[in-house]
């Protein structure tokens, strides 16, 4: 294993490289580093445009992807190619929605698998991947710009309770957007970091870091010692933030004026324009007592802190419950605290800044802008990754990603490069045919998407699955790499207990010079990886879907009129012609064009069913 120094800082191209720490936000994102000769971290402002840039990506009808400020414009006017949120959307599919469907105000394809989410912009499919290194790649040229020099590298945040694909799609994006992600950080380590807290290596506290931003809550509780920063508990709201403050103005001006409630609805610019303003008198409010303001220059507007107070105040006590319940799991009283630091803009309210005080009995952290906290915090963790903090214990970390072999020749990776080892990490799979009953596990080294452009280090069948359909039998994979570099992989079928494992040693006859030019390959080759992963997976989601529909139209055919017959076969025909193409959106367009068609047949058929099992006939 390398030790951390000694890896990232050989080859020359690399040397005297800058490397950055972005906080990649629901609603804002910034990008940081730490200055040469003062050695302070530095939230980065590119040509006086603040620090701040809106996570929004605009798609105009032609021309470049636009993100930050000027894309926000487009979110009323044009609301279909503008896309916000795009981190709820990470690692997730469909499925994991849920109720949360109509929250987006743009088209997110439901391909009914288990399958990730994409995003429609006109003919375009997008995943949310492709879209986060939108973000990052205008956070890095704004880096370039600013500093004048190239970013490759950088370390990435994101929230505690993140799993392993939100974390993976994290790293994937950053690598799509030419960057290679040194680190995925948790937000409240990073903004711990930021405070000064857990640098010296002897120091043992235990903080709470609450975080409200724009959208989202989070509390988490984190214990530090010897340098390690431990998560005890999370806890939080996903949906609760900073716009349910506006959205709460929003009500209150439309109730107080007649005007405003009736046309509010049909005129864009006003309804634009109010968000605007409901959100200059929040802000104004953190600061001053009253607000006044007006609208289109005809509408006046006005808000005293107190009855904004009144209105917000259920807002403040769900995340105080939050904390009460993140305490509670973390089995700590208040006064077992060492520090409370607040992150996110809506933390500047002070009923928020007072109730956090108030019930954690100490007043919280707030000296450092808490837009800026967590960027500031994962530059200062790039500059001790790169090795430029020599009072800081390096760990042990494997230096390049392990994973196994899926569907279509991908990588899916187990262990992420750069992580400290000794290190346990695994994730459960199925089998994709009905009776299958061994399974192979092909273990993987490297950056790659495809897996033939990675090195294999072994190859084991686990045999004895016990037959049973296609996706029944659940097999975990887990990776365990000891301090020695020795990686495990074991492989169990959880139903039936049957195991089988392998031992490799994933350095063994590879050179730091080899390692060196596999990273390399991966950020050269990154763009055509993320395509051919991307086609493979359209594939496969198309794959499923003519079998599905083929088999609908099987048994449930007599449900089923002529004219929707022939257009299920039509749509049927045009999928099957798209595959050849090897065209993702192409072969989306007809995926999309399918399941719109036939998603209404299964309501129906279902509908028929209670029917007749409420007739008391038999059902199939
Ligand atoms: P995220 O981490 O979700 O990307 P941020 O931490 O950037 O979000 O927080 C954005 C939210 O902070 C917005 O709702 C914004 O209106 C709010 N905000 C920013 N400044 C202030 C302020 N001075 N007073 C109150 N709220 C503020
Ligand atoms: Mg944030």
């Amino acid at each position: 294993m390398a030790k951390v120094a000694i890896n990232l800082s050989t080859g020359a191209l690399q040397q005297e490289e800058v490397i950055v720490g972005i906080d990649l936000g629901t609603t804002n994102s910034l990008v940081a580093y730490i200055h040469p000769e003062d050695k302070n971290a530095i939230a980065i402002n590119d040509q006086g445009r603040g620090t701040i840039v809106p996570s929004v990506v605009h798609f105009p009808k032609n021309g470049e992807a636009i993100v930050g400020t000027d894309a926000k414009e487009y979110l009323i006017t044009d609301p279909a190619n503008t896309i916000y949120s795009v981190k709820r959307l990470l690692g997730k599919s469909y499925g994991d929605l849920g109720e949360h469907k109509d929250y987006f105000g743009y088209k997110i394809i439901d391909d009914d698998s288990e399958g990730l989410v994409k995003i429609r912009v006109g003919d375009t499919f997008y995943s949310p991947i492709e879209l986060s290194a939108e973000i990052l790649k205008e956070l890095r040229e704004r880096a370039e710009h600013s500093l004048k020099t190239p970013v490759n590298r950088a370390v990435i945040t994101v929230p505690a309770y993140f799993n392993d694909s939100q974390r993976q799609a994290t790293r994937d994006a950053g690598k799509l957007a030419g960057l290679e992600v040194l680190r995925i950080v948790n937000e409240p380590t990073a903004a711990a970091l930021a405070y000064g807290i857990g640098i010296d290596p002897t120091e043992e506290k235990t903080i709470a870091v609450y975080d409200l931003g724009g959208g989202t809550f989070d509390i988490s509780i984190l214990s530090i010692h010897q340098g390690i920063f431990e998560v005890l508990s999370t806890h939080g709201n996903t949906y609760l933030g900073g716009d349910d403050m506006d959205r709460a103005i929003i009500n209150h001006w439309i109730q107080e004026n007649q005007l405003l409630a009736d046309t509010v609805n049909e005129d864009k610019h006003l309804s634009q324009e109010l968000r605007l303003k409901a959100e200059e008198a929040k802000k104004a409010l953190s600061s001053q007592q009253v607000y006044i303001g007006n609208i289109s220059d005809k509408i006046n507007c006005h808000l005293e802190r107190h009855t904004f107070e009144t209105m917000i105040a259920p807002i403040v006590a769900q995340t105080i419950e939050s904390c009460r319940q993140a305490m509670t799991d973390a089995n700590l009283q208040p006064e077992q605290i060492d520090a409370v630091i607040m992150v996110g803009g809506s933390t500047r309210v002070p009923l928020v800044y007072d109730t956090v005080s108030d019930f954690f009995g100490k007043p919280a952290n707030n000296a450092l802008n808490p837009d800026e906290v967590v960027a500031l915090g994962a530059a200062i963790q790039a500059d001790i990754l790169a090795g430029n903090r020599k009072d800081i214990l390096l760990l042990d970390v494997t230096p390049l990603t392990l994973g196994i072999e899926t569907m279509g020749g991908l990588m899916d990776s187990i262990i992420p490069r750069n992580s400290k080892i000794p290190t346990k990490a695994g994730r459960q799979y199925t089998t994709s045919v009905d009776g299958q009953v061994n399974m192979k596990i092909s273990v993987y080294q490297g950056e790659r998407d495809l897996v033939k452009e990675n090195r294999k280090l072994a190859e084991f069948d686990l045999k004895g699955i016990p037959a049973m359909p296609a996706g029944f039998p659940k097999v975990d994979v887990n990776f365990i790499l000891n301090a020695d570099g020795i990686l495990k992989v074991e492989a169990v079928e959880l139903r039936s207990g049957t195991r089988q494992e392998v031992e490799v040693k994933p350095q063994y006859g590879l050179t730091d010079e080899q390692v060196e030019q596999m990273l390399m390959d991966s950020i050269t080759h990154a763009r055509e990886d993320v395509s051919a992963r991307m086609v493979i997976e359209a594939r496969t989601t198309a794959e499923q879907l003519l079998y599905q529909v083929e088999r609908f139209l099987e048994k449930n055919g007599e449900h089923l009129t002529e004219e929707e017959i022939t257009l299920t076969r039509t749509n049927l025909q045009n999928l099957r012609d798209a595959l050849p193409t090897n065209d993702k959106d192409t072969i989306l367009r007809a995926v999309d064009t399918l399941e719109e068609q036939t998603s209404p047949f299964a309501e129906r058929v279902m509908q028929i069913s209670i029917k007749q099992a409420m007739a008391g006939k038999k059902i199939e």
